[in-house]
């Protein structure tokens, strides 16, 4: 549902990627693409690496220049510059405390890809209109009571998806045990992907 202005959300959904465990097998960024957006499989897009899907894989070398991988996607900020930008009101926050987006209301502007630091919207290339995690057949499995596609898909325990609200959650319980950041935290837009640090 979505929320009105100043509305608290009932849970604080939020995403775990610990990036120890992960075994960069791209078993999440299929599962992504073939819930999401099916009709991308098997299609060569200009601008991806790999399959165009709701995360984005960005690979580079640390100071040492050993290779590492970062899996990034929609981090469901708490404070979103895309839900600001939107003039039609077409993004918005639900009770889940997800961004979502209402394709009725979207014209295919772009302004929401622009404003977001995290660069993990995409411009569908059939309907012009913006994706990003989380696409409707996630939320769907989430009213479902079932996890989203990538975290089912993990084959590594690298995933984790749940209620920054509820003490007895996985990924409170996680965060909490583990170290771990979040990216751009700088930027103040209370993001809610966290990256783990070591193995669990
Ligand atoms: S990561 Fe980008 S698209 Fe996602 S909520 Fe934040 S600003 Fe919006
Ligand atoms: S939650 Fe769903 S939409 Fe988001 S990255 Fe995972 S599979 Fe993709
Ligand atoms: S499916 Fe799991 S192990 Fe494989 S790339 Fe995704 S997060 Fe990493």
């Amino acid at each position: 549902m979505r929320l009105r202005r100043g509305q608290k959300p009932t849970r604080r959904l939020a995403h775990v990627w610990n990036e120890a465990n992960c075994t960069a097998c791209g078993a999440c960024i299929i599962a992504c693409t073939a819930t999401n957006a099916p009709e991308m499989m098997h299609r060569e897009e200009k601008g991806w690496n790999s399959l165009a899907s709701n995360i984005r894989r960005i690979e580079s070398a640390n100071a040492q220049g050993r290779p590492t991988m970062l899996l990034n996607q929609c981090q469901h900020c708490e404070d979103a510059p895309c839900v600001h930008t939107c003039p039609f009101g077409a993004v918005y926050y639900n009770d889940d405390g997800l961004v979502a987006i209402d394709e009725r209301l979207c014209i295919g502007c772009s302004y929401c890809v622009a404003a977001c630091p995290y660069n993990v919207r995409w411009m569908h290339p059939d309907n012009g209109l913006p994706k990003k995690c989380m696409g409707q057949a996630c939320l769907d499995l989430v009213a479902a009571n079932q996890q989203p596609a990538c975290v089912q898909a993990c084959p590594a325990n690298a995933r984790d998806f749940g209620d920054l609200n509820d003490p007895n959650s996985s990924v409170t319980q996680t965060l909490r045990r583990l170290p771990n950041r979040v990216l751009l935290e700088k930027a103040g837009t209370k993001p809610k992907y966290f990256i783990v640090e070591s193995a669990s």
